[in-house]
Parts: C-alpha cells; structure tokens; sequence
C-alpha cells in the first residue's frame, strides 16, 4: 500500500518529510504551482443526481514572444578543426584568394588552453602554410615561452587565413569572408584563454571599435571565451617600448591559466 492510498499513512510521511527539511534547517517553502494546488481546498463532490459539468476547456496559449535570435558572440557548433579545414579546401570566398600562396589555416595542440591569434598571415607563412613565421613569429615563440609554453602547446592562427600582400592588411569585406571560420576555430578548441594579437583582431572578435590601447588590461567575453588584446609581435618589432605593456598582457594571461589549469 502506498501513502496516497492511506490518509494515515500519508499524514506519517509528510511528517517524517517536515522533520527532515527541519534538520536541514529548512523553515519555508517556496509557494510553487505544485504546493498551491495541493493547499488549494479540495472540489466539493456534486449533490446526488446532479451531474457533475465538464470541465471548461483551457483557453488556447497566448503566443509568447520569440526567442532572440543568438547574438554574434553566441558560439558557433563545435567541429573538428579537420571538418572544418576540409571546409575551407582551396577557398575562393574573397579576393585575397587571387594573389595567395598557401592558405595558413593554423596549428598547434587542437585541445590547447590557449589560443593565439593573429591579423593575417605575413610573407613567410603563405609560402609555408604555416602561421607566425618570420622575425615576427620568432618573437611571438619567445613570449609564449616567456610565459612557460612551447608554440606546440598553443594553437596560432590568424583573423584571414591568406597573405594580404605586403602594403595593406584585409579588407572589412575581406575580413568578414573569413570570420567565420575563426570564430568556428575556437568553437573547435575551445581554449581557457583567447589572445588576440593587435587591435583589427580584438575589434574584429569583439565586433568594437574600441582602440587597443581601451581594450588592453581586462579580460572580454568571446563566445562565452575570455580574451585579452595585446600587441601583435610586427608592432614590438618597430616599437620595443611597447614591450613593457605586452609583458604585463601576457603575466594577465599566464596568471588566469594558472586559475583555470
Ligand atoms: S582570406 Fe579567408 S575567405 Fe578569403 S580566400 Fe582566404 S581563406 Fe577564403
């Protein structure tokens, strides 16, 4: 027999029920659907020979608002970073496509707790397909380990993943081509941390205008990831007085791995 077939019984459990919630020093309920039904008085049964009416039929659900469509920082799907590059293949969706070596899609641990990226690939890297490469990358390989991590231990990739040329970086239309696949790249990896090297990049993932100099020295929301914009390593190149700033960006980024590892 169960409690609900025995008024006795029932009344024993919800005893045994309240001298638990009271151990666990549980004084109020909340007045949910459930509780008000079940306090609610019980219908009185209709007098002998009336029958009982039907019950009225609940009016048809109000339509509620749609949902949001998701925002541009809403995360993409995730996918295999080889899907993915498969996808791309020999992509022709913007006009970088025409004077391209090799698309430089990126590399390094596909699980890695932190991911680097970069505007476009320079000179060195369309003819290697590689990214970071160069005076360039070799800084970069030097800051990561000032930090304590190998290039292995990263995944490095760039905002477009095609050489713009020596005199301009992307276009906006270039850029937005070529965004997708970025964003569905850390969809893929899904990194503790996001570093974004330059200000085209931070602005471009944080869809800001803000300048680097406002977008340095915090963290920002990137799909539900967090990133922190710093120099890219051509401009401490040209401008070792930057270095200083960078070197905190990256204690920033060290430390926040050092919460989340
Ligand atoms: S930059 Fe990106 S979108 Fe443009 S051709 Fe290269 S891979 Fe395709």
């Amino acid at each position: 027999m169960s409690p609900t077939d025995s008024p006795g019984l029932l009344l024993r459990a919800v005893r045994r029920l309240l001298a638990l919630h009271a151990d666990w020093g549980l004084e109020t309920y909340p007045q949910t659907p459930g509780l008000t039904a079940f306090l609610a008085p019980r219908p009185q049964a209709p007098p002998p020979g009336r029958t009982p009416m039907p019950p009225r039929p609940a009016p048809p659900a109000r339509k509620t608002a749609k949902a949001p469509a998701p925002g541009p920082q809403a995360p993409p799907p995730a996918e295999s970073l080889g899907e993915l590059q498969a996808e791309l293949g020999d992509c022709r969706r913007c006009g970088l496509c025409s004077a391209r070596g090799k698309i430089v899609f990126g590399e390094g641990d596909p699980q890695a707790r932190l991911l680097v990226v970069g505007k476009c690939p320079g000179p060195d890297d369309d003819r290697t397909g590689r990214p970071f490469q160069g005076e360039a990358g070799e800084l970069l390989t030097r800051m990561l380990a000032a930090i304590g991590l190998s290039r292995q231990e990263v995944y490095l990739t760039t905002a477009v993943k095609c050489w713009p040329g020596p005199e301009a970086g992307p276009k906006p239309d270039q850029l937005a081509a070529c965004l997708p696949y970025l964003r569905r790249q850390l969809a893929a990896v899904s990194p503790q941390v996001i570093c974004a090297l330059g200000a085209t990049t931070a602005q471009a993932l944080l869809h800001s205008h803000t300048p680097l100099h406002a977008l340095r020295g915090r963290f920002h929301d990137c799909q539900g990831l967090p990133l922190r914009a710093t120099f890219a390593p051509d401009l401490l190149l040209k401008h070792q007085e930057l270095k200083q700033g960078a070197w905190q960006d990256l204690k920033a980024i060290q430390a926040r791995l050092g919460q989340t590892g």
